[in-house]
C-alpha cells in the first residue's frame, strides 16, 4: 500500500512537471511571438542602415557601426 501511494505520488510529480514545462514552452513561444509583432525597424542614425530590434530593449546596437541607438 506504501508503495502504491509512493508510486502515485511520483506519477503525479512527473505530472505537474510535465504540465509546468509544457506551460513555460507556451509561454515562451508567445512571447517570442509577442517579441517578433513589436519588433521595430531602427534606422542607424551614424550610418544609416536599417535593421530590426525588439521592443524589449530601450536601447538598439546598430550591427553595422555598433552605435547605440535609442528606440522610443
Ligand atoms: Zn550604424
Amino acid at each position: 500500500m506504501r508503495l502504491d501511494i509512493g508510486l502515485l505520488f511520483v506519477l503525479f510529480f512527473c505530472f505537474e512537471l510535465i504540465i509546468v514545462f509544457a506551460n513555460i514552452q507556451f509561454e515562451n513561444y508567445s512571447f517570442l511571438k509577442r517579441r517578433i509583432a513589436k519588433a521595430k525597424i531602427v534606422k542607424c542614425e551614424v550610418c544609416s542602415y536599417v535593421y530590426f530590434n525588439s521592443a524589449i530593449t530601450v536601447y538598439s546596437k546598430c550591427p553595422i557601426c555598433q552605435s547605440i541607438a535609442k528606440t522610443t
